[in-house]
């Protein structure tokens, strides 16, 4: 059984342009200083979990009205179970979107080749020689070029995405992991916020880059994808 923690029955920013309800998982294999969802990383067992069955019901009265599921957390991938999961989603007629890590590839393997899942957002932390600084954890960098591979290669819609954090990740960062990622769909530059408490609370006092900053690792970036995307 997936350990939920979290539901948002509508949401019309996680899997857009879909309506979807997302599901949270308890949970991660990583712990990043700037994790804007401690309470699913470090705390998760304080959570009571919410009931698959409580979700399952209401996306099949609701099928009308939503299109599809986001499956984020934490990291979903941890858990056994996930397949099955979607698997009783893409049942009942949903399109299914999930968030990943990528430190678990024979789950992301299993999901592509039962074609479960209909759109990977997978984070890349780091060039890979400094995965560790931004994971907060010893990072096996194998089994994140795998989940790269996999993802690039599927034939599934995709997107990767990187906080950019100064002091961590900036312009040299995004120009390596443009060449690591090179040939793919598309790309997502995401602000770092200190806005929320965060795991590392030291990390709230860090300046956000400015918006002509990541135009600037935006131009940099586009040399190596298709498309790609600034979240500030
Ligand atoms: S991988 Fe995502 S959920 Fe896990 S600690 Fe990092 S930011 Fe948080």
């Amino acid at each position: 059984m997936v350990t939920i923690k979290g539901w948002q029955k509508t949401s019309l920013i996680d899997y857009s342009p879909y309506t979807a309800s997302v599901i949270f998982t308890g949970g991660c294999s990583f712990n990043c200083g700037y994790c804007h969802n401690p309470e699913l990383v470090v705390h998760h067992s304080a959570i009571d979990d919410i009931k698959e069955k409580d979700i399952l019901d209401y996306l099949k009265q609701k099928k009308m009205w939503v299109d599809g599921v986001c499956i984020t957390g934490g990291e979903p991938t941890i858990h056994p179970d996930l397949p099955k999961l979607i698997d009783k989603i893409k049942k009942i007629g949903m399109n299914v979107k999930l968030d990943t890590n990528g430190s678990n590839p024979p789950i992301i393997e299993e999901l592509l080749r039962r074609k479960l899942v209909d759109y990977f957002a997978m984070d890349i932390k780091n060039v890979l020689d400094k995965y560790d600084d931004v994971a907060g954890v010893k990072v096996d960098k194998e089994k994140i070029k795998k989940s790269i591979d996999l993802i690039k290669n599927s034939g599934v819609d995709h997107e990767f995405r990187t906080t950019v954090v100064p002091g961590l990740v900036g312009k040299k960062e995004i120009f390596l992991i443009g060449k690591m990622l090179k040939g793919s769909k598309k790309f997502v530059i995401q602000n770092f916020r200190g806005t929320r408490p965060l795991i590392d609370s030291k990390m709230q006092e860090i300046k956000p880059y400015s918006m002509e900053q990541l135009e600037e690792m935006k131009e940099i970036a586009s040399e190596y994808f298709e498309k790609v995307e600034v979240r500030n």
